[in-house]
């Protein structure tokens, strides 16, 4: 049972036309009424109605903000408890005085976390879906928030819950078995139990399969420019840099030194790791040469190799390419303005067609055909029939594998005549990691864990 009332500033700290403090818990309406103009005109309010009035020390009557204040009455709110949100409209400082204010009231400060969490200790939300609320906040692409919506929205969880509900099934079927073995349907029951875990490690396969693309879409792509001195990589750095608005954010808990720079194409991230480092490592290809380029390939999910359309191909860009074809790679033939004399039958026959791609940095031209390229990879060119149904977090993707090598277990088992007991232990396990993901089951300290990742207010 939670007793006390937490605040917080919920709005991102720095300059701004508005600043809120949201405040949630069974004092929230009394305690911001104790240092609300006029006086017991919040307590009156009606759920969800908006109050104009102004934020008063009650020591010395000094008027501090001229707010508007939301009142939400339990369980209409985020957190099913009563919500006050308390609209300033003045700087940074002026928001931290109130709030200071507002914890004079016995109310206290929120932990990271805290709304997200209480919105999910009363049942409000499950833990994918609180999970998923992070990921919104840190969403970098319109793709990336939109996977995040789907899932507070709970997408994630039917499918986890249903399945969890055949498996629930299908254990009530061999618990069935096990009690009356008189009736002596082993036979029958070891196909039955077969049929049912082909479809539930499709299912867990399934939601597997979304899980790469999904921390692709999260995270970013991984994406090294790699090539001979002069071949064009800076200027493909600062036209793919130009042309889709870098989004950068903030993430809390990575460091400060580390600038993460995100180009986004056809609502797919790239990481461009550290935008001073790649320039290095630009660099450092150029000062020494190709050869080297490979440490720089190793990490990276994406490669692109640039090679000049207007010069003969040397022996390292055919080692390199040699090196890395089976790797993601776009070769890219710059300077296609300039004539040709770049041999293409070599590249052609360690590359298919469409990761080759001609383009003029200098002229602009091509550049379409490198998104094209990029999202081709990515998502083999199906974007539009995906549903966005992307497992994308870490540990739901480890409880998906660990259920999915429960099943598989199970369905041997059922191959090897293993005695059904034995099968229902597999399956419950798998039952028990799937609803891992969605909060059933979970202890304390996951719980701890996953709402500290939380930035405060949230
Ligand atoms: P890097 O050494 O691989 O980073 O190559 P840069 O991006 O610094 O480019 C080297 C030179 O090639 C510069 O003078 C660019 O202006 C020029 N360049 C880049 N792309 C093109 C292109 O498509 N056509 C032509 N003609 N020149 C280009
Ligand atoms: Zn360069």
């Amino acid at each position: 049972m939670i007793t006390d009332t937490i605040a917080a500033i919920s709005t991102p700290m720095g300059e701004g036309g508005i600043s809120i403090i949201r405040v949630s818990g069974p004092d929230a309406i009394e305690g911001t009424d104790r240092i609300f103009s006029p006086k017991g005109k919040l307590t009156q309010a009606a759920s969800h109605t908006v109050t104009y009035g102004y934020i008063r020390d009650p020591e010395n009557g000094e008027r501090l903000e001229e707010v508007l204040v939301t009142v939400m009455r339990a369980p209409r709110s985020f957190t099913m408890e009563d919500v006050v949100e308390i609209g300033c409209h003045g700087g940074l400082v002026s928001v931290k005085k109130v709030l200071d204010l507002l914890l004079t009231t016995g109310i206290r400060l929120a932990e990271p976390g805290e709304f997200t969490k209480r919105a999910f200790l009363n049942g409000r939300i499950d833990l994918s879906q609180a999970e998923a609320v992070i990921d919104l906040i840190r969403a970098k692409s319109d793709r990336a928030f939109k996977i995040a919506l789907k899932q507070v929205e709970g997408v994630l969880s039917k499918r986890i819950q249903a399945l969890r509900h055949k498996l629930v099934e299908l254990m009530a079927h061999i618990e069935v078995n096990i009690d009356y073995p008189e009736h002596d349907v082993e036979e029958m029951t070891n196909s039955f139990i077969k049929e049912k875990c082909d479809l539930a490690i499709r299912e867990v396969q399934d939601l597997l399969k979304s899980a790469n693309q999904g921390k692709i879409i999260r995270e970013g792509i991984v994406t090294a420019i790699v090539g001979r001195p002069n071949v064009g990589k800076s200027s493909l750095l600062n036209a793919l840099a130009q042309d889709n608005r870098a989004i950068v954010t903030d993430i809390p808990g990575t460091t400060r030194d580390v600038i993460e720079e995100y180009v986004t194409i056809n609502g797919i991230p790239l990481k461009l790791l550290d935008t001073a480092g790649i320039r290095e490592t630009a660099d450092l290809v150029e000062r020494i040469g190709v050869e080297r380029s490979r440490s720089a390939v190793g990490e990276a999910d994406l490669i692109l190799l640039v090679l000049n359309y207007n010069e003969e191909l040397h022996q390292d860009e055919s080692e390199l390419l040699e090196q890395i074809k089976d790797r993601q790679v776009i070769v890219i033939l710059n300077k296609t303005d300039l004539p040709q004399k770049l041999d293409l039958q070599p590249i052609y026959d360690a590359m298919p067609m469409e990761r080759v791609v001609p383009m003029s940095v200098l002229e602009n031209e091509g550049m379409e055909s490198l998104e094209k390229a990029i999202s081709h990879i990515f998502f083999s060119g199906n974007l539009e029939t995906n549903d966005f149904t992307y497992v994308s977090n870490a540990r739901h993707i480890h409880l998906l594998k660990r259920s999915l090598a429960s099943l598989e277990e199970a369905r041997q088992a059922t191959e090897a005549y293993v005695p059904i007991d034995m099968i229902q232990i597999d399956i419950r396990n798998a039952w028990e990691d799937l609803g891992e993901i969605i909060g059933d089951s979970v202890g304390d300290s996951l719980i701890d864990q996953i709402f500290s990742q939380f930035c405060l207010g949230k």
